[in-house]
C-alpha cells in the first residue's frame, strides 16, 4: 500500500476510521471479486470433505481444521470491510451494496461448510479418543466442545423440521416483541410541550437530570406497555414453553443445559455464582442507600437507579483527553499493552465521529488476520463516552492477544469470558481517573459510573436471572402464566435483590415486557454471563491490587487463552474454583473497597 500523503492524512479526522488496511484494494468491483473467491474456495473444501469426514484420522482432522482457519484469516479484511463502512454510514450506497455482498458471500460459505461441525461431531462420538491426540493437541478444546453437543442434535430431517417450526412459531413470537416494543409510541410533556416519542427515544429520558421528568417517563411508558400484557404474556409462554418440549426432545437435562453448554460453563459454577450474589444483596443495597445520600434524597426510587448523581451539567472530556488518560491507564498496567493501545489510535482504527446513518451502541471487531481490532462508537464527551471507549479498547487488548496466540477456531469467545479485558479496562481507567481527580465532587462521578454499572450488570441482571427461573419453576408445575402471573413473579425476583432499598413505581412489575432477552428464541438463560462477567473481572482486579505486577503474565496469559480453555481451567490458572463461593466472594470484594472509597468522600 502507497503511504497517504501528509496534506491528505492531516485533512482526516482522527476520530474517523481507515478500512483501507483491511484489504489490499479499495475499490468496490475489487472487493466483490475476493469475496466471489472466497465462495469458491469454500465449495472446494466442501467437495474435497463433504461425506468423508468420517473416515478421517487424527492427520486428516488436522488438515481440515487448519484449512477451515486459513480461509477465515485470508478472506476476514473483505468480510469486514463491508461491514465496518455500512454501520459508519448506512446511507453511503457503495457501504450498503458492499455490506449485502458480504452477507451474502458469509451466508453461502456457512451453508457450505455447515456439514463440517456436523460430520465431525458424530466422528468424534465414535472415536472420543481423537481429542487427546497429540497431533490435534491445538485443537483440544475445541473438539472437546463439540463432543458435548453431540448427545443433543437431532436427526438431519428433526432439524430442519425444527427450523420449519421455529419460522413461524417461537422466531414469530420473538419478532413479535421487539416488532411491538418498536413500534409504539407514548405521549409526554417535556418543558411544557406535549411530545409523542417513539420507545427508543422515551428510553433517552430515563437519564435526565430532571428527577420528575425520569419519572413520568417510567410511568407513562410502562402504563403503556401493561396494558398490553396478553402480547408479552403470550409472547414469553410460547418461548418458554417450547424451550421445555426441546429439552424433552434434544435431552438437555434441564432448561439451563443448552445455555451451560454454549457459554462453556457448568451448573455448579452458576449456582455458585448466585448463591453469592443473594447472599451480597445486602452489600449492594448499601451503595443504593449511599447513592440515594449523595443526590440527596431520603431513598432511592427506581426512576432514580440509572440517574446520574450531579443535577447540574458534568464535566466533558476532548477526544485528546480520553485519548491520553486511556493510553496511560493501559500503559501504567503494561507497556505492551499501552503500546498496542497507542497503535489502535495512531492506525486510527476507531472511529468516534458522531454522524448521521451510524449504527447506535459502540463495539470493538477483532481483525485476527491483521492482529488488532476496529472500534465503533459515537463520542460525545462524557464520562460515559470515555468509559466505553476503555471498554472496547479492552476487548481490542484481547483481540491483540488472541490473535498472536490462538487459531481462529480458538478465538471464539464465549459470552462470560468475552467481556474480560474490555472491564478490566475499565478498571483500569478508573484508577487512572481518580488519581488525576481534583474535587471530591469528581470522585464521586467517577465511582457512581462504575458501581452504577456493577450494580447493574452484577445484580439488577441477577433479577432477571431468578425471574428465568421462577417460569420454568412454574412451567413445571403446570401453572398458567398470564401477564399478572408473570408480573408477579418479577416482583418477588426484584425484591430479593433490591430488599427495601428502592421505592418501585406500581407500573414497573410490567418491566420484563421490554428486555428482550427473555424473548430469544432457542437462546434461553442469557442472562447470567453478564453476572458471572462482571464479577469474575472484580475477582481478577481484586488478585491485580494484591499481586501487583506479579499479576499482569497471569492476566495476559488468561487473555492470549481465547477459547482454548473452559473458563473454570483459566481460573485454576490463578489458583482458584469457580464452583467455589471464595472465589466469587474476592470480586465482591472488590466492589466493597469502591463502596468504602466512595463513603469516605462525603
Ligand atoms: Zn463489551
Amino acid at each position: 500500500m502507497l503511504p497517504q500523503l501528509g496534506w491528505l492524512a492531516m485533512a482526516v479526522s482522527e476520530m474517523v476510521w481507515d478500512l483501507s488496511q483491511l484489504v489490499e484494494n479499495t475499490e468496490p468491483g475489487a472487493i466483490q471479486k475476493v469475496l466471489d473467491s472466497m465462495v469458491v474456495e469454500a465449495g472446494k473444501v466442501r467437495e474435497r470433505f463433504h461425506g468423508k469426514i468420517g473416515g478421517l484420522d487424527a492427520k486428516g482432522v488436522l488438515e481440515l481444521l487448519e484449512l477451515r482457519d486459513a480461509l477465515l484469516l485470508r478472506f476476514e479484511g473483505a468480510v469486514m470491510y463491508g461491514y465496518l463502512m455500512y454501520s459508519a454510514d448506512s446511507t453511503n450506497d457503495v457501504a450498503k451494496q458492499l455490506n449485502e455482498a458480504s452477507r451474502r458471500a458469509t451466508m453461502r460459505v456457512s451453508q457450505a461448510l455447515a456439514f463440517i461441525d456436523l460430520e465431525l461431531g458424530k466422528l468424534l462420538a465414535a472415536k472420543p479418543s481423537l481429542i487427546g491426540d497429540l497431533v490435534l493437541v491445538e485443537f483440544r478444546h475445541f473438539l472437546e466442545r463439540l463432543l458435548r453437543r453431540v448427545p443433543h442434535m437431532l436427526s438431519e430431517t428433526e432439524e430442519q423440521l425444527v427450523i420449519v417450526k421455529d419460522k413461524n412459531g417461537i422466531r414469530a413470537w420473538e419478532l413479535l416483541q421487539s416488532d411491538w416494543l418498536s413500534m409504539r409510541t407514548f405521549t409526554i410533556e417535556i418543558d411544557g410541550e406535549k411530545k409523542t416519542l417513539p420507545y427508543g427515544q422515551m428510553v433517552g429520558l430515563y437519564q435526565s437530570p430532571d428527577r420528575d421528568l425520569r419519572m413520568r417517563a417510567y410511568q407513562t411508558v410502562y402504563d403503556g406497555l401493561g396494558q398490553d400484557d396478553i402480547i408479552w404474556a403470550s409472547a414469553i409462554r410460547a418461548v418458554c414453553e417450547d424451550h421445555v418440549r426441546m429439552c424433552e426432545m434434544r435431552k438437555w437435562s434441564s432448561p439451563m443445559t443448552q445455555s451451560l453448554i454454549d457459554n462453556d460453563v457448568d451448573e455448579e459454577a452458576i449456582s455458585s455464582l448466585m448463591k453469592t450474589i443473594e447472599k451480597n444483596a445486602g452489600l449492594y443495597q448499601r451503595y443504593l442507600r449511599l447513592k440515594a445520600k449523595l443526590m440527596g434524597l431520603p431513598k432511592l426510587a427506581n426512576y432514580d437507579l440509572l440517574a446520574p448523581l450531579a443535577k447540574g451539567p458534568s464535566t466533558t472530556y476532548g477526544w485528546a483527553d480520553a485519548r491520553r488518560k486511556i493510553t496511560e491507564a493501559y500503559r501504567e498496567f503494561d507497556g505492551q499493552v499501552g503500546d498496542w493501545i497507542a497503535e489502535m489510535y495512531e492506525r486510527r482504527h476507531l472511529d468516534g465521529e458522531v454522524r448521521k446513518g451510524k449504527t447506535s451502541g459502540a463495539w470493538c471487531n477483532s481483525w485476527l488476520a491483521g492482529r488488532s481490532a476496529y472500534i465503533l462508537q459515537s463520542f460525545n464527551g462524557r464520562i460515559m463516552d470515555v468509559y466505553t471507549q476503555a471498554h472496547e479498547l479492552g476487548h481490542a487488548m484481547h483481540s491483540y492477544l488472541l490473535s498472536r496466540a490462538q487459531k481462529p477456531s480458538n478465538c471464539e469467545v464465549g459470552s462470560c469470558m468475552a467481556e474480560a479485558g474490555s472491564i478490566f479496562g475499565e478498571l483500569l481507567l478508573t484508577e487512572r481517573l481518580l488519581q488525576e481527580a481534583k474535587t471530591q465532587e469528581e470522585k464521586q462521578a467517577i465511582l457512581a459510573v462504575v458501581l452504577d454499572e456493577f450494580g447493574a450488570s452484577a445484580f439488577q441482571v441477577s433479577a432477571r436471572v431468578l425471574l428465568e427461573q421462577a417460569i420454568y419453576d412454574s412451567i413445571k408445575k403446570g401453572q398458567f402464566l398470564d401477564g399478572e402471573a408473570t408480573a408477579k413473579l418479577w416482583v418477588e425476583a426484584r425484591a430479593k435483590i433490591h430488599g427495601d432499598a428502592v421505592d418501585w413505581l406500581d407500573v414497573m412489575k410490567w418491566e420484563w415486557t421490554k428486555t428482550p432477552h427473555y424473548f430469544i428464541a432457542n437462546y434461553r438463560f442469557y442472562n447470567y454471563p453478564y453476572v458471572f462477567a462482571q464479577l469474575f473481572v472484580y475477582a481478577l482486579y481484586r488478585l491485580y491490587k494484591e499481586e501487583g505486577k506479579g499479576f499482569v503474565p497471569k492476566l495476559k496469559a488468561l487473555l492470549s487463552a481465547g477459547s482454548s480453555k473452559s473458563p473454570h481451567e483459566l481460573a485454576a490458572q490463578f489458583g482458584y474454583d469457580i464452583t467455589k463461593e471464595e472465589f466469587w466472594q474476592k470480586g465482591m470484594k472488590q466492589a466493597e473497597e469502591f463502596i468504602n472509597t466512595l463513603e469516605k468522600t462525603l
